[in-house]
């Protein structure tokens, strides 16, 4: 896939794929040589990427290897108006910056790997407890700015240890999974979820008043309500219970607003499960169920 083009004619080449078997660019990706051999280019007789694809027409190509301990990362292909530009002392130069190209490039791939693997929910991909809490905290000085709301959404599965001791815990984790698959389809983009531990997860909805988050709850609530999972051979099905607090009213950061959101999630706990509360000051204070 061509990843990134940089000069003139050349920006509807972005995100175009090619079979890697035909051309130059194939040949220094198996070879990790640069070609053509001492620059020596024929774009009549060449073929860079495809037969059906190919740069905007030059007389001078360079194909590179970015090359990162003895793997080939993908290529660095340059091309230039100029008859002759890539010469030997030029390629010199050029391989020695495809190198550190490549070297780049790694790194920032690792970092962006080590960045997933710190944010991310090892179970359910979503984000984990200190990611979600960091984007809670940013959404709400957003809020506060905009003054608009922002709205907090705690979902815990319902009697949840039963099913790990009636079906074991693998079952219990594709429930935990699903629910998380169904958070996902449920909310919009622009909301943020996360697990918070065990089987309580927590979404974080932006320029969303109490009764838009009840909806997301209640449609959340319902698809769970009507799904069966299937387990080491059984037919598993759980209900869950919510609890939304909104910013400004039911706290203004996020420890107020999360305090907020439990107490409403407990309160749906108490009243029996299977249902969605939002907070209201008479629930301050109440204790766990
Ligand atoms: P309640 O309706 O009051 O929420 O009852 P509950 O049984 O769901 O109670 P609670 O939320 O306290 O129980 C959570 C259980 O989830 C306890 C723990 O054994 C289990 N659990 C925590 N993490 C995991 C996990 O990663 N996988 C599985 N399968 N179970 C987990
Ligand atoms: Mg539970
Ligand atoms: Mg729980």
């Amino acid at each position: 896939e061509i990843c990134a083009v940089s000069g003139a004619g050349a920006d509807d080449l972005v995100g175009r794929r090619f079979c890697h078997n035909a051309g130059l660019v194939g040949m220094v990706v198996e070879n990790h040589h640069p070609l053509p051999y001492r620059g020596q280019y024929d774009p009549k007789r060449q073929v860079v990427f495809s037969k059906r694809l190919n740069p905007p027409s030059m007389p001078s190509l360079l194909v590179l290897p970015l090359l990162v301990h003895e793997k080939a990362l993908g290529t660095l292909v340059l091309g230039s108006s100029q008859r002759g530009a890539f010469g030997d002392d030029a390629r010199t130069t050029l391989e020695v910056l495809a190198s550190h190209v490549a070297v780049s490039l790694a790194n920032a791939r690792m970092v962006k790997r080590l960045e997933e693997l710190a944010t991310t929910d090892g179970l359910t991909g979503l984000l984990n407890k200190r990611a979600l809490i960091d984007t809670a905290g940013h959404m709400i000085r957003s809020a506060e700015r905009f003054e608009k709301p922002v709205s907090v959404l705690v979902c815990d599965i319902d009697h949840f240890k039963k099913v790990n001791d009636t079906y074991g815990h693998d079952a219990g984790d594709i429930v935990i999974k699903g629910l998380g698959t169904i958070l996902k389809r449920q909310k919009r983009d622009t909301d943020a979820v996360g697990r918070f531990g065990g089987e309580e997860f927590v979404v974080v909805c932006e320029e969303t008043d109490s009764a838009g988050a009840i909806l997301l709850a209640e449609r959340v609530r319902t698809e769970l309500e009507g799904t069966t999972f299937h387990a080491n051979g059984h037919a598993v099905r759980c209900t869950c219970s919510g609890g939304v607090a909104t910013f400004p009213v039911a706290g203004r950061d996020w420890d107020a607003l999360f305090k907020a959101t439990d107490e409403a999630h407990y309160a749906s706990k108490r009243g029996g499960r299977n249902r969605v509360t939002a907070w209201n000051p008479r629930l301050s204070g109440a204790s766990a169920a």
